[in-house]
């Protein structure tokens, strides 16, 4: 006879109790690091093991550069038309603002970073593979037209596939459009930062991202006009080991400087702070 009996309890299975929903966790691109939805966010999207950046839109590119509170969309309201009637033009662009999101490939806003007021514009590759057309080039000359009449510093992150191949000529022409109105801004001294991020091909490469006075990378983006295919059979030669990343761009002379993520608004707001100070001439009273 057994003087006490212990009752089993049912015990659950230790994994059921500790198992996260399938979709809370995403994995690195570049080295397959798996890890909780909410720990890439926290790091800004930055992959915690092995630094990759990760794509993200043009409000988290707003958001990380303008002080909390301060961010005021513009230009909202402008959408594309069809001027070629080119082929289902009119049916990806109603996809593209049913997915991703109701502005064109760019978002631009006012705001003030550390507490200085500028511009920013910010490219989304989700929208058609960021591609500028005339919307993304008649946002970018609205926001330089803000700069100039209010004296405000111009900040665009970029991210492109290229110019719109739908609207044709009519793409290509926000090229010198965008260029224009820099040089606007250059003559009276208002100072234009360009981020590059992964990544800056095609006509924004060869226009306004590369017109900064100062122009800053993220580590790794791939920037360039044409793809590495096209370079290799054009000119009959291997390319370089990091051909068209940001790196190899700094080493050569086309970047200022690669600036990671986290210290992006820090670095943009030390620039325009020293581009915008007063020369150190009207602070010496003349004797
Ligand atoms: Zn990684």
């Amino acid at each position: 006879m057994a003087w006490f009996r212990k009752e089993k309890k049912p015990r659950l299975p230790r994994r059921e109790r500790l198992e996260i929903p399938a979709d809370a966790w995403e994995k690195c691109e570049a080295c397959g690091h798996t890890d909780i939805r909410e720990k890439f966010v926290r790091n800004l999207n930055v992959c915690p093991a092995c630094d990759y950046h990760r794509r993200i839109r043009a409000i988290d590119y707003l958001q990380l550069l303008l002080d909390d509170g301060t961010l005021e969309e513009t230009d909202v309201e402008i959408r594309s038309a069809d001027p070629l009637g080119f082929p289902e033009y009119p049916q990806r662009l109603k996809k593209a603002l049913a997915t991703a999101g109701d502005a064109d490939a760019i978002l631009t806003a006012s705001g003030s970073l550390g507490g200085m007021p500028v511009n920013v514009g910010a490219m989304d590759f989700a929208f058609m593979g960021g591609s500028m057309g005339s919307v993304v080039g008649e946002k970018i000359a609205r926001l330089g037209q803000r700069s100039l009449e209010r004296k405000y510093p111009l900040v665009i992150v970029s991210a492109s596939g290229g110019a719109r191949m739908q609207e044709g000529v009519l793409s290509l022409m926000q090229m010198a459009k965008a260029s224009a109105m820099l040089s606007m801004l250059a003559e009276r001294r208002i100072p234009y930062v360009s981020i590059l991020t992964n990544p800056t091909t095609g006509g924004v490469s060869a226009s306004y991202a590369m017109l900064g006075d100062a122009i800053l990378a993220e580590p790794g983006a791939v920037i360039g006009f044409a793809g590495p295919r096209v370079i290799k059979q054009t000119i009959g030669q291997d390319l370089p080991e990091g051909f068209q990343t940001a790196e190899f761009l700094l080493d050569h002379g086309m970047l200022d400087t690669v600036v990671h993520r986290r210290d992006l608004k820090r670095t943009v707001g030390q620039l325009l702070r020293h581009m915008t100070g007063k020369p150190a001439a009207t602070g010496w009273a003349s004797p």
